[in-house]
């Protein structure tokens, strides 16, 4: 259909910019930015993430490393994030969520004693990255799949001004970044969750619905509506197949729709990439790049 639009150019425009970037770094400096991923337990769908983004820095001419933690050693994360923030090739790192241990709490922030150093948190897990990325200080990174969101807003031409935007999902990974960065821009915001009452008439009068929750089908045609630009970021692995949270009948009512899998997804990964470049080059003395999506 017509009106689904995968994010396969913008994350191959990306990727070309990333290329280039990295080559700079190497002709000028004679170094590559490196993003090291911490991994706990052996949890499938993790696993298959972790592959993705390491597979994806390779292709970009990245270094990048995964370190396994052991799931009941608390105190060897300490240590190891205490290590990683003292490399100086090391430009940025991650621990890949859900983390099978206490070490993150029920709001999804990090325990005392692990800790990332801002300059290094490409995947915005602190809650000082938080902070600076909402007082919009240059160096603050975006939580990698609200920044590929609006990347893809961008790219799809959809203003963000003005315009009213119904987010489903309120976690500290998705939803709450999302709002606090679309409010910033102007939009006027509906935040929609597990309790919310009657979510066809919360999301009806939205230009744009941002659906973050992985249950399939719950944007359906009861609820959605030929003016909504509808952002699926749902993940559903059925019978071995992904879903999104928009179901078929729903796709051809919509104005516009992006595709499970081949949207919200790659630019996730590739936003990782683009946040660790981005540390590279302020690591070294220069500026941050910039990115275009067309
Ligand atoms: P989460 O479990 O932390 O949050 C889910 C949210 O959905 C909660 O805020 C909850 O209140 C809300 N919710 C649950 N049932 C609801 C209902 N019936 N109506 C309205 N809201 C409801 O999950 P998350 O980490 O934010 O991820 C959400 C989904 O997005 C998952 O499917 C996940 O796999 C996917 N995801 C995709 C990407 C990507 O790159 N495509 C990235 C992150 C998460």
């Amino acid at each position: 259909m017509e009106n689904i639009v995968s994010s396969k150019a913008l994350v191959e425009t990306l990727k070309t910019q990333a290329k280039q970037k990295i080559k700079y770094l190497e002709e000028t400096l004679g170094i590559l930015p490196k993003l090291t991923i911490l991994m706990a337990g052996d949890n499938p769908a993790s696993k298959s993430y972790v592959a993705k983004k390491v597979e994806l820095a390779k292709e970009c001419g990245m270094e990048s490393d995964t370190i396994y933690l052991d799931e009941n050693k608390f105190l060897e994360y300490d240590k190891v994030s205490t290590d990683l923030n003292r490399m100086p090739e090391v430009n940025g790192f991650m621990l890949q969520l859900p983390c099978p241990n206490r070490l993150i709490e029920v709001n999804e922030t990090l325990k005392d004693g692990f800790n990332i150093n801002s300059i290094k948190d490409v995947d915005c897990l602190e809650e000082q990255t938080y902070a600076k990325m909402l007082d919009n200080e240059d160096e603050a990174f975006t939580p990698c799949t609200p920044l590929g969101i609006l990347r893809y807003l961008e790219f799809l031409n959809v203003d963000i001004e003005g315009k009213h935007f119904a987010i489903i999902g309120k976690s500290r990974l998705v939803g709450k970044p999302l709002a606090d960065l679309l409010l910033a821009k102007g939009a006027t915001i509906t935040i929609c969750h597990s309790q919310t009452i009657n979510l066809a008439k919360a999301i009806e009068n939205a230009d744009v619905v941002i659906c973050a929750v992985g249950k399939k089908d719950l944007l359906n045609k009861d609820n959605v509506k030929p003016h909504h630009i509808l952002i699926d970021v749902g993940i559903n692995k059925v019978d071995g197949k992904l879903y999104g949270d928009v179901s078929e009948d729903a796709k051809s009512i919509a104005k516009i729709v992006t595709p499970v899998p081949g949207g919200v997804g790659p630019l996730t990964v590739m936003s990782l990439i683009t946040n660790t470049i981005d540390a590279c080059y302020m690591q070294n003395g220069l500026n941050r790049p910039s990115w275009q999506v067309k």
